[in-house]
């Protein structure tokens, strides 16, 4: 992976560039990242970047022994720890085939995501006492073939207390031993460990970014990127799960909800209850987590309305933006708070598997009720 590969995150990159290239790298490093910005593929990336023969203009070469087999992430010399499930002597070595795929596939994954492919279910992951021998073991090695032996550690928080095990290895790694811990939660790391690592920290992505990040990813057309964007509140994997999913016109969606409750025909929002009942569970998330952006953005236009009559600064589309200054002289504050507390309330029973055709319809009754009650 090389670092032009990742979206955003210039400062991170260019600080890891100068570690690097100055010879001055810690020997123990933690990428603490926001979720979806990025921080275990520039450890990746710096792992790469690090062990390249032949490295231009702060990249990688991408074609150097080293690089070819850090890019498959198989070198001998770059080893993985992530959390795992399934008993005391399951490890990463037991999963490295499928941390393989799922790194191809998308390295912005989260931890639900990489437990969920291991089929946890409800368990929980952990990194245990064996997989913590096993890596003093392994960096006691010899290094194989490169200059450095590398860890790059997915989620420490993991460990639990088990990270006790490795914090003499963190302070006082073999000789050519880098450790990389990319953690997204510094309140479930030991102490121990933290004060042990230089932090590198891995703030939230900018809605330019991600934009960007989907156009040379994944080929969007610009207008479709920026409205992904406005959704995915800085988390590049939540960008690219919205993208997946089939197209659907939730501002369309969205506006003709709002419409109907407001008028108030039983039969209209019974309708339009069925059209969404149809689109199923992570579709009707995705609709409710843009209805609450709607409202969010809806807001800020009414706070700063003389400022926004050319919506700079307000994240909606241009036939959105129409809609909402529209919308302007029929919602007010109070009802505002109240229908985000009614969005917030579907999405929490959506996720618990509600029955969806009841839950929009109830939600379109205390809706027209809302607009009512101004
Ligand atoms: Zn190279």
């Amino acid at each position: 992976m090389q670092f032009n590969t990742i979206t955003g995150q210039h400062t991170a990159k260019e600080l890891l560039r100068k570690m690097a290239d100055s010879q001055r790298i810690p020997h123990a490093l933690m990428l603490l990242g926001m979720p979806g910005s990025g921080d275990l593929s520039l450890a990746i990336a710096f792992a790469q970047y690090v062990l390249c023969d032949d490295r231009k203009d702060g990249e990688a070469c991408g074609h150097c022994s080293n690089c070819v087999k850090a890019a498959k992430f198989v070198h001998p010399d770059i080893h993985f720890s992530f959390p795992a499930v399934g008993g005391t002597n399951v490890t990463s070595d037991t999963y490295i085939g499928e941390w393989r795929k799922a790194l191809a596939e998308n390295p912005y994954l989260d931890a639900n995501q990489w437990l969920q492919r291991l089929g946890a279910e409800n368990k929980q992951g952990n990194i245990n006492k064996v997989e913590c021998l096993q890596i003093i073991h392994k960096l006691s090695l010899k290094i194989f073939e490169a200059r450095y032996k590398i860890l790059v550690m997915w989620l420490p928080e993991y460990l639990g207390k088990e990270g006790n095990r490795l914090l003499k290895l963190i302070e006082e790694p073999p000789e050519n031993t880098l450790l990389l811990l990319v953690a997204q939660n510094q309140e479930l790391i030991l102490n121990t460990i933290l004060s042990r690592c230089q932090l590198v920290k891995v703030g939230h992505l900018s809605d330019e970014e991600i934009e960007q990040g989907l156009i040379s990813s994944l080929g969007l057309a610009a207008e479709k990127a920026r409205s992904i964007a406005h959704l995915a509140n800085g988390n590049f994997n939540e960008a690219l799960k919205i993208a997946q999913l089939p197209e659907n016109d939730h501002a369309g969606l969205f506006l003709d909800w709002l419409r109907k409750c407001y008028v108030g025909n039983g039969v209209d929002m019974a309708a339009w209850t069925d059209k969404l009942a149809v689109l199923g569970r992570e579709n009707q998330k995705q609709f409710l987590q843009y209805a609450l952006h709607f409202l969010r953005e809806y807001t800020q236009l009414k706070t700063v309305a003389t400022a926004a009559t050319n919506g700079r600064g307000i994240r909606l589309l241009p036939q959105e933006l129409d809609a909402a200054q529209k919308l302007t002289q029929f919602i007010g504050p109070s009802q505002i708070q109240r229908i985000a507390q009614l969005f917030s309330d579907c999405a929490y029973y959506i996720e618990r598997n509600a029955n969806q055709k009841i839950l929009f319809l109830d939600a379109s009754i205390q809706l027209n009720k809302i607009f009512r009650d101004r």
